[in-house]
């Protein structure tokens, strides 16, 4: 049990775009606002001149600086550079994306002058740091403990690189939690939910900012079981707008015989917009993109209908309703069996999505009646509250039966996969499989994992391979390699495998060829980012300084000018001294703006000695 000196375990949905964090308190689980109020932070860091800013502050400032404003490192996470998507999506960042060792993709910035390398475990450690903050923040005691939760459909190492990050950030990871069933938890405390005592098949649609899940659950009191998952990593909002800035960037390119789309601050300021319409699209039928100066001091503006917005996306909104039937035919279910469409992720807020999914399930009511944006990270909270032993007994009862989203196994022979944990097994697991081989003379043995659903290995996807070595040569007979697979509770794979014939027992953990991180690797970023972290509370304490200064100068002047009966009871040495002692720092202040927090308060101190006890004088008069 994690303990209250590390304080309550929270929820974190760490999201494409915007990501919650939950803890579990008074019985229930509560989102938690952030410094600015609201209880979504877009996965946002930006670095600047002097500092790193997290969340709203560096999206809000993201079209003044485009190409030090990270978002979308969820895209990146536990993928190669070369992988196509990468390949894709980096065309249309504004921030640099480079090939680093072993394929793996960095960020390249500018920070306070120099250029800086991340990797997105890195930025995504940031996001997750800013969520650790906000909940301790809120509840006014540290915060070690927490569930984060990832698409259904991330592959091994996606998971691996989110634990990553999680660690990265300082954060004790209990465990790795997919997003759908995270929002199954939720919906299965609903007290209507609770109440009927029937089991109930329920299907969890989750259409976020970047991902798409779908997931198909059996809800039965307290037990949850999932019974099959698809979607995609992916889908989700950032594509519907890419669409819209694609369009808008047509319509300039017509109107006014301008190329924007290699102009990021341009494009950063569309997408904004275009996001803002999409919103408005799905209240109104009618809005318009209003931008001044876009580019070469020309205006943008343009009306959008939410029927042209359909037509730009139906193709990604039909792509959902497949992976609806995909998941319905994996669990071997009807759609008419189906009892409950809960909608989950801010995307699903779109009509069109509804009535295309409604009209898919013959008319069926949609159920809203959970929060779409902080669902999820409610789940991952009340999950968070079982494993740290702090939920109630109404909580403590649910039982969770997750399963893997795609199949895994070996290469064989002939290049076939052979599969050893076919996709939608209940997880944990633990299979094993005996392959016989004919080559005598080798001592040693490839073991090449992959995952996917094809029957052929080049068409999966490889997460690792290694080398059984010393296994002796065998005379006669054949060779017997046992192969077992287990996949822990946060859907993390490991592979053993033991020569049988020889009666040598070896046994070795899969070596991740994804570019994974080492364990050095992983303790230098956690020392970085600890340095990062003092470097944000240097520039904090600085800030305040500075502003403290300024308040000061700006309190005292409007007392000299304001209140002239005040002054008038001084002597005309002491209008001078003060007047003079202001004069001076305010001209201090226009010329030190970067100066160091113990200079701004040198400076307060030498102030304050001069005016306060003139002030302090007057006053008591
Ligand atoms: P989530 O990852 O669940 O927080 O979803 C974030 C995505 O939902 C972003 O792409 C938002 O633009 C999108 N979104 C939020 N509200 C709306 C809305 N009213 N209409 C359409 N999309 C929305």
């Amino acid at each position: 049990m994690a303990g209250n000196s590390q304080g309550p375990a929270v929820g974190i949905d760490l999201g494409t775009t915007y990501s919650c964090v939950a803890v579990w308190r008074h019985d229930r689980a509560e989102s938690i606002p952030n410094d600015q109020g609201n209880r979504t932070t877009p996965s946002y860091v930006a670095f600047n001149d002097t500092e790193r800013l997290i969340g709203d502050a560096a999206k809000n400032l993201a079209a003044r600086n485009p190409t030090n404003t990270i978002f979308d490192a969820k895209r990146l996470i536990g993928r190669r550079f070369s992988d196509p998507l990468v390949q894709s999506d980096k065309k249309l960042w504004p921030f640099k994306v480079i090939s680093g060792p072993v394929d793996k993709p960095v960020i390249v910035v500018n920070y306070k002058g120099q250029e800086k390398k991340f990797v997105a475990e890195e930025i995504s450690s940031m996001v997750l740091t800013k969520m650790k903050e906000t909940a301790e923040a809120f509840l006014g005691l540290p915060v070690k403990n927490a569930v984060i939760t990832v698409p259904a459909y991330f592959n091994d190492s996606q998971r691996q690189a989110t634990k990553d990050a999680g660690i990265i950030s300082g954060l004790n990871i209990l465990r790795i939690i997919v997003e759908p069933t995270a929002a199954a938890i939720a919906y299965s405390l609903d007290k209507t939910v609770r109440g009927s005592g029937e089991k109930k098949n329920v299907l969890i649609f989750d259409l976020g900012g970047g991902t798409f899940d779908v997931s198909l659950l059996t809800v039965e009191n307290s037990m949850i079981k999932v019974k099959a998952i698809a979607g995609d990593t992916h889908l989700g909002g950032e594509d519907f707008d890419n669409r819209m800035v694609n369009h808008c960037v047509q319509e300039f390119k017509r109107k006014h015989k301008n190329d924007i789309s290699d102009n990021p601050r341009a494009l950063r300021r569309l997408r904004t917009s275009c996001e803002k319409a999409k919103r408005n699209l799905s209240s109104v039928t009618e809005t318009t993109i209003g931008i001044d100066c876009l580019y070469d001091g020309k205006d943008f503006d343009c009306k959008i209908t939410r029927a042209k917005f359909q037509e730009l996306n139906m193709d990604l909104f039909k792509k959902c309703l497949d992976h609806v039937e995909k998941c319905l035919d994996d669990a071997e279910m009807d759609k008419k069996s189906i009892h409950e469409v809960v909608l989950v992720g801010g995307s699903t807020r779109i009509p069109k999505v509804q009535q295309m999914l409604q009209y898919f399930f013959n008319g069926k009511e949609l159920c809203k009646s959970i929060h779409p944006d902080e669902a999820v990270a409610s789940g991952a909270a009340i999950q968070a509250a079982i494993l740290s032993g702090q939920g109630n007994a109404e909580v403590r009862d649910i039982l969770l039966c997750e399963v893997t989203p795609l199949s895994l196994g070996v290469h064989v022979q002939g290049g076939a996969m052979s599969v050893i944990i076919p996709r939608n097994t209940t997880i944990p697991t633990k299979k094993e499989k005996i392959f016989e081989t004919c080559s005598y003379t080798k001592s040693s043995a490839l073991i090449q994992v992959f995952e996917g659903e094809r029957a052929r290995t080049v068409d999966n996807n490889l997460l690792g391979k290694f080398e059984l070595t010393d296994i002796p040569p065998v005379s006669r007979g054949v060779r017997r390699i046992v192969i077992t697979f287990s996949i822990d509770a946060n859907g993390i794979l490991d592979v053993s495998a033991q020569d049988q014939t020889s009666g040598n027992k070896k046994s070795m953990t899969i070596i991740n060829d994804k570019g994974r991180l080492s364990v050095e690797e992983i303790q230098r970023m956690l020392r970085e980012a600890e340095i990062y972290k003092a470097q944000d509370e240097q520039h904090r304490r600085r800030v305040e300084a500075k502003n403290a200064l300024e308040n000061y100068v700006y309190e005292v002047r409007s007392k000299i000018e304001n209140n002239m009966n005040f002054i008038a009871e001084w002597t005309f040495s002491d209008r001078m001294k003060i007047k003079v002692a202001i004069d001076l720092a305010t001209l201090w202040l226009e010329s030190n703006q970067l100066a160091r927090e113990n200079q701004f308060k040198d400076k307060m101190k030498e102030v304050e000695s001069i005016c306060d006890p003139i002030i302090a004088k007057m006053s008591s008069v």
